[in-house]
């Protein structure tokens, strides 16, 4: 299947609070946006129970924060895509494609927003009890084990507000956590240790799970005196950190070595015009309120480097006359580059011929400008060469 061609100013990859926060922004600067979203809508969000450290918000679930963010960006005019995936992408300074199932965009700048997912438990059982007792989001599926006593491995922030969650639901959790203490925000670990049905298990590490079709227990052992024990539960919910979701950018734009892309500060990646924004860069914390700043820089770094880009490409004339096949051919490839100029039809003044004459020093044509630089005829080369300077 032949594939349509689009031109557009900007596409965001991913649709958290990073990406739809850079919609918005985008978008009220007039820049035509589109989103492309792979999964759902809001990203990790959707699979936070409540988030209490939102500025503005001093309690608002994670559902609701995400259709709040939804609506403010389809309301601004972005345009969010969740049905048409990527397939591959190619950044240069130049030129960058995107290749969905549908479509072959050509953006002038793109922000990656890809997030990050959860890290898989470290247990050889992992992918044998995946969604039968090996779980990883806590609103997904933490109802499924209404009054079962359950697990949860971790020691963030998320952990434990996963785990006061699921105690709501379960007749006990057990917070598994590696070390002596937790790394979380002092008023949520004084929260979760209020919480009746919460046992910690400081100092433990979970081995593996085990049950038949479905995990029946888990296998700890004490990292202090290397001790194994068993403990009779149904689920575990994993927080054990995330990881970032770049697969599609290896070998496109710089990764540190967990994969994560590296920006400046201003969210800039290596490629000129492809920022990155939330999760999925290198950086200290990973928050909603951080993943919002980040969009937000994003957006307006990519609004100047497109409004700039415009400005520049006006730079670009092509003098010609309309039979002329070379002409066309010019005109042709800065199309298939998404390069926009001006077109001189030198049959129609005499100031035009002078100009081509003045310019190129003959009177034939075609002859391109690209700022300072004038090529004559169709030569490929000559016009990459210019167009890398733009
Ligand atoms: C359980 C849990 C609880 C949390 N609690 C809090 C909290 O209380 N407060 C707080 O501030 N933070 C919390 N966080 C962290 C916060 O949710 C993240 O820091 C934030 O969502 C990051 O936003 P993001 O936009 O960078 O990435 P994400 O939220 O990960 O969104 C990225 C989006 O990109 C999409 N995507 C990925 N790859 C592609 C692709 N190839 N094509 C198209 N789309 C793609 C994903 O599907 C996703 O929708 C929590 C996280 C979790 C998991």
């Amino acid at each position: 299947m032949n594939k349509e061609e689009k031109q557009i100013d900007l596409i965001v990859i991913g649709a958290g609070p990073a990406g739809l926060t850079a919609g918005i922004y985008a978008t009220r600067a007039n820049v035509e946006t589109l989103i492309l979203e792979n999964d759902i809508i809001g990203g990790q969000m959707r699979s936070s129970y409540t988030i209490e450290n939102y500025p503005g918000f001093d309690n608002i679930t994670g559902m609701e924060l995400a259709d709040k963010m939804e609506a403010q960006a389809t309301g601004e005019g972005a345009i969010i895509d969740e049905f048409d995936f990527i397939e591959s992408v190619s950044f240069s300074d130049q030129e960058k494609i995107i290749e969905t199932g549908d479509y072959i965009y050509k953006p002038k700048a793109v922000i990656i927003a890809t997030g990050a997912s959860p890290k898989k438990l470290p247990i050889s059982n992992e992918s044998k009890y995946l969604g039968k007792g090996v779980h990883y989001c806590a609103v997904c599926d933490g109802a499924n084990y209404a009054d079962e006593e359950i697990a949860v491995v971790g020691g963030g922030s998320a952990a434990l507000e996963e785990a006061m969650y699921l105690a709501r639901l379960a007749k006990k959790v057990i917070i598994i956590r590696r070390y002596d203490s937790f790394h979380a925000e002092a008023k949520v670990i004084n929260e979760v240790e209020q919480v009746a049905n919460i046992e910690i298990l400081y100092n433990h590490d979970l081995v593996n799970v085990e049950g038949d079709e479905f995990v029946e227990r888990a296998i700890i052992r004490n990292t202090q005196t290397g001790k194994e024990s068993t403990l009779p539960i149904k689920a575990v919910f994993g927080y054990i950190g995330t990881e970032p979701k770049t697969d599609l950018f290896k070998g496109n734009i710089s990764l540190d070595q967990s994969g994560y892309i590296i920006t400046d500060e201003s969210m800039q990646t290596n490629v000129k015009g492809v920022y990155a924004a939330g999760d999925v860069r290198q950086k200290e914390f990973r928050q909603v309120s951080t993943a919002v700043a980040d969009g937000t820089i994003a957006a307006l770094k990519a609004e100047k480097y497109i409004v700039a880009k415009k400005e520049k490409c006006v730079m670009v004339k092509v003098y010609s006359v309309q039979w002329c096949g070379p002409c066309q051919k010019v005109k042709k490839y800065l199309d298939s580059k998404g390069i926009p100029y001006e077109v001189v039809t030198v049959a129609d003044a005499k100031e035009e011929r002078d100009v081509v004459l003045q310019v190129s020093g003959q009177r034939s044509v075609p002859v391109t400008t690209i700022n300072d630089k004038v090529i004559i005829g169709f030569d490929k080369h000559q016009i990459d060469e210019a167009l890398k300077n733009l």
